[in-house]
């Protein structure tokens, strides 16, 4: 249930629903949200109990919207208006956010030259694995805890936030340590437990969709962070198994303007694990500028064919400004 307070509600009266709702509903989830215009507030649980309390004729309380979705706090409705954050000198969810570099850490050296490049290149942030969570398991796994320091390092040398993936929780706060936002990878965003924890590392997150996850299922893990309490949670849709096999994954762009529709989390979408083909991964971003997303995350490396991982879909960091001209040119016209 969503209680909608009154553009002149006061804070005391917001407290005090907030205290009676918590006294009388204590397994309630609570989130308070503060708008530019009127506070709301996302009681979560048991929609029927909050009803019979009565509380909308209640000083300050405009009126109680039930949440009709299976998703609760992703949705569009238990936000007075999208979400947004900053991240280095992008605010996600409003500025098109690129970011660019490569799948992995293969070797400290390559790692920072292509961070390098993509800086010059006009990355507005870094992506680079450690953990790498790979379909075979005799595939190289990137170099877990020993690239914490070429993550650090990326950080300093760029000046640019770091975006990484976290696969195990209890790599979770070393991983928080250098990095900027985290990123749960497809394979792993029905791993509960996992969402949980990097709920609480205190820094934004970026969700991409499963393989075959619909976008209720995509919408119901993204509460299992913002439950937690971290608000900064940005969703990523990276192609879903489809009949056809002809690209690596199906790459739905629809799902962008209808996540916009149902969230007020930001949306981004990953053309190269969609494509998986290194001559689609601009066409499919320019798709994803043009249909609304808000920011990219695109691989890029050097020498791309002899990368260890991924070397079909990596774009060459070397030969970046094209594309990214491009896709800031194509956003501006939109
Ligand atoms: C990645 O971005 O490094 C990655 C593994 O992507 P996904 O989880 O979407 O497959
Ligand atoms: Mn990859």
């Amino acid at each position: 249930m969503i209680v909608v307070f009154t553009p002149e509600a006061t804070a005391t009266e917001i407290e005090a629903i907030e205290a009676r709702l918590q006294e009388s509903l204590p397994h309630l989830h609570l989130r308070r949200i503060d708008g530019e215009e009127r506070s709301i507030l996302a009681a979560v649980g048991d929609a029927q109990a909050v009803a019979e309390l009565g509380l909308g004729s209640e000083p300050g309380v405009d009126r109680l919207v039930p949440i009709g979705e299976s998703y609760k706090l992703a949705a569009r409705m238990s936000a007075p208006e999208r979400t947004s954050f900053a991240v280095g000198n992008k605010q996600w969810g409003e500025d098109l956010t690129l970011i660019l570099g490569p799948c992995t850490v293969e070797s400290p050296e390559s790692a920072l030259q292509a961070a390098e490049l993509c800086t010059a290149a006009g990355a507005d942030a870094i992506r680079a694995g450690i953990f790498k969570p790979r379909t075979s398991p005799f595939s190289f796994q990137g170099p877990g805890r020993q690239g914490l320091q070429v993550l650090e390092e990326i950080r300093q040398r760029t000046g640019l936030p770091v975006v990484s993936e976290l696969v195990q929780a209890e790599d979770g706060p070393a991983l928080a340590e250098v990095v900027d936002v985290i990123q749960i990878g497809a394979r792993n965003m029905q791993n509960y437990p996992l969402l949980q924890v990097a709920g609480s590392l205190g820094k934004p997150i970026l969700l991409k969709r499963g393989l075959a996850a619909t976008l209720d299922e995509f919408l119901q893990a993204a509460d299992y962070i913002l439950r937690e309490g971290e608000e900064r949670v940005a969703l990523c849709e990276r192609g879903i198994r489809t009949f056809d096999q002809s690209a690596r994954f199906t790459l739905d762009l629809g799902a962008v303007p209808l996540l916009q529709s149902k969230t007020h989390l930001p949306v981004f979408v990953d053309p190269s694990h969609a494509a998986g083909r290194r001559d689609l991964v601009e066409p499919l971003a320019r798709a994803g500028v043009a249909v609304g997303a808000d920011g990219l995350i695109i691989e890029s490396t050097v020498s791309p064919s002899t990368a260890r991982c991924d070397a079909d879909q990596q774009l060459d960091a070397e030969d970046l400004q094209g594309p990214v001209t491009r896709l800031r040119k194509l956003r501006e016209l939109i």
